[in-house]
């Protein structure tokens, strides 16, 4: 259990940015980030869970969440404009991005990986993640403290047979941020990523069918590190790799 204890008002004045907020880790974050007084920004493939997402959080907090029904893997460079112009439009300055969206892909071995997948499977993960930062760097610089989290996973620093394209992804993701904390040490922004771990999701059913979700733990569990690494307690925190199952608090 992390000894972390957020303040409840830990994010009021802060607008984030939750990729993949429709479901999973993704939905949970973005809730538990309005609870602490974000304006939470959205974005998803499907505008009804979307919606529900949206619903829950005014119904429950104060803040102005905005949805963005947008399908990262028609995020190209050419497309990238329309989304992050209409995003810029709504907000004054961004404090933060938790990259979360990802696709699974095929868990088969290499010799056997269709072509087609591996590229959607590298681009919603890694070049739209890339993109959508590209994009949103003007709006973080606005920030007096803004705070970018990429979503890696255990196959993303040790690779394993079968995960293909998901792993290395994952490994790029970590690459990703490696780059941009180092480019970004002199800032008002800082860049880190997070490996939540096993956790009871459907992503995580489909990777593992076998087994129980009921032995795993809850997004709402590793919560405690994605408020941390989100908000101002982190200051200063920059480059590191995190990890929710052993993450301690302190
Ligand atoms: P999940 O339950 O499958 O949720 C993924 C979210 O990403 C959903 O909101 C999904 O939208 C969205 N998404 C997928 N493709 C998208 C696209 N093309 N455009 C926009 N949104 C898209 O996954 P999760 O388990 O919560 O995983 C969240 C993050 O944690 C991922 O980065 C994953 O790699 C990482 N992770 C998870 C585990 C685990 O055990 N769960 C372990 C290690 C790392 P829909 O609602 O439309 O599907």
């Amino acid at each position: 259990m992390a000894r972390y204890q957020p303040h409840k008002n830990l994010l009021v004045g802060r607008t984030i940015l939750v990729t993949g907020a429709s479901d999973g880790i993704g939905r949970v974050a973005a809730i538990t980030y309005a609870q602490h007084g974000a304006d939470v920004l959205l974005l998803g493939r499907d505008r009804k869970k979307l919606e529900a997402v949206n619903d829950e959080i005014t119904s429950a907090t104060a803040t102005s969440p905005l949805i963005i029904p947008f399908d990262l893997a028609k995020l190209h460079a050419q497309s990238e404009t329309v989304l992050t112009d209409s995003l810029r439009d709504a907000i004054q300055q961004l404090d933060g991005i938790l990259h979360n969206a990802s696709l699974l892909g095929s868990k088969v071995p290499v010799a056997h990986y269709p072509s087609n997948e591996w590229e959607s499977v590298m681009h919603v993960n890694v070049t739209a993640a890339f993109l959508l930062t590209k994009a949103l760097l003007p709006a973080l610089e606005k920030s007096s403290d803004a705070s970018v989290i990429f979503t890696s996973s255990g196959v993303g620093r040790k690779g394993r047979a079968f995960w293909g394209a998901y792993a290395v992804s994952k490994f790029a993701t970590e690459g990703m941020m490696e780059v941009l904390a180092d480019e970004l040490s002199d800032t008002n922004i800082r860049v880190n990523s997070l490996n939540p771990g096993g956790t009871r999701t459907t992503m995580r059913a489909s990777a593992y069918p076998a087994e129980d979700p009921m032995t795993l733990p809850t997004p709402q569990e590793h919560m405690p590190l994605y408020l941390y690494l989100i908000g101002p307690d982190s200051r200063g925190v920059n480059g590191k790799k995190f990890d929710a199952s052993s993450w301690d608090g302190s």
